[in-house]
């Protein structure tokens, strides 16, 4: 995951830091509110790490402006000294996913942001999205390129929708068949199939191929179209 802290306690901030980068993720920090919603309307985060009592604005108004003016819905882990029902209160009403109370233990951190994630992915494909001429709607649950509408059967779909949501960004087979096929396990035969309809079809309809093979990871949905000479 990527992740971006926003904490103006250092000795907190280091902790998570290296706790979480020594656990894989790939972390960001910011120690005061201004710096912190910079980064996330100008990055592509997984999840958010925020501190209620910060300088320069406040975790409560960071949560409010990303998701009212700027329309970022990367899941927001909130954490606090305090403990009160009405913190917390404010906090959901203000776009906060989750809630966690000063001191706690960093494994929980982990697990409440993993929890987030996978929560988030199953909403991604809730957004319209564009990539290249290639549109995706929820409402209707279609694809179109241009404005015509591609035929696919629904799981291409779903896979296609998640590699639209992060154009250049490489999705390990994991995540596309959990993404698919939920929790059923399946063989890669399958997600192969898949992409080949899929890819097929998308070649009819655009005239290229916008999804890159990755060996041995996974599959990428090409950001920039080929250019024409
Ligand atoms: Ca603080």
């Amino acid at each position: 995951m990527h992740i971006l802290i926003v904490e103006d306690d250092q000795a907190i901030a280091a902790n998570l830091y290296d706790f979480l980068e020594s656990r894989g993720h790939r972390v960001d920090a910011a120690a005061d509110g201004t710096l912190g919603y910079h980064l996330a309307v100008s990055q592509q985060f997984d999840a958010i790490l925020l501190d209620l009592g910060l300088p320069g604005m406040n975790g409560i108004t960071l949560c409010r402006k990303l998701r009212q003016e700027s329309q970022v819905d990367t899941p927001i882990l909130m954490i606090t000294a305090r403990d009160t029902l009405e913190d917390k209160l404010v906090g959901f009403e203000h776009g906060a996913d989750d809630y966690l109370v000063k001191p706690f233990q960093l494994k929980e951190v982990e697990a409440r942001l993993n929890a987030l994630h996978k929560r988030y992915s199953g909403r991604m494909t809730r957004r319209k999205l564009e990539v290249n001429g290639l549109s995706y709607d929820p409402k209707t649950f279609s694809i179109r390129f241009e404005s015509k509408e591609v035929k696919l059967p629904p799981k291409c779909i779903r896979l296609l929708a998640l590699m639209m949501s992060e154009p250049g960004r490489v999705f390990s087979r994991k995540e596309l068949e959990s993404e698919a096929w939920e929790d059923a396990q399946e063989t890669s035969d399958t997600l192969r199939s898949h992409m080949h309809v899929l890819r097929r079809a998308l070649m009819r309809a655009g005239g290229y191929d916008p999804i890159e093979t990755v060996h041995g990871i996974g599959y990428c949905l090409n950001s920039r179209a080929p250019s024409q000479d």
